[in-house]
């Protein structure tokens, strides 16, 4: 059976530590680790690891509290 992800079978750079909108590879979709709000049906919780839809690249995913440094 094939993966769902296959980027994430082998992933390829780690550039987490500074939240990010896009990956350096200029793709701004990303596969998260997240669990639903009952009520609102939508991400209540996420982890900030995150992978890049694209090339796999490990990255830190935004939050509403980061700095404006790192916006
Ligand atoms: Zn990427």
């Amino acid at each position: 059976m094939n993966h769902p992800f296959p980027v994430l079978e082998h992933p390829t750079d780690d550039f987490r530590g500074r939240p990010t909108f896009e990956c350096a590879c200029g793709c701004a979709v990303f596969v998260m680790i997240t669990a639903f709000d009952e009520e609102t049906r939508l991400p209540g919780w996420y982890a900030l690891d995150g992978w890049c839809f694209e090339c796999g690249t490990l990255v830190t995913l935004p939050t509403p509290i980061d700095d404006e440094e790192t916006r």
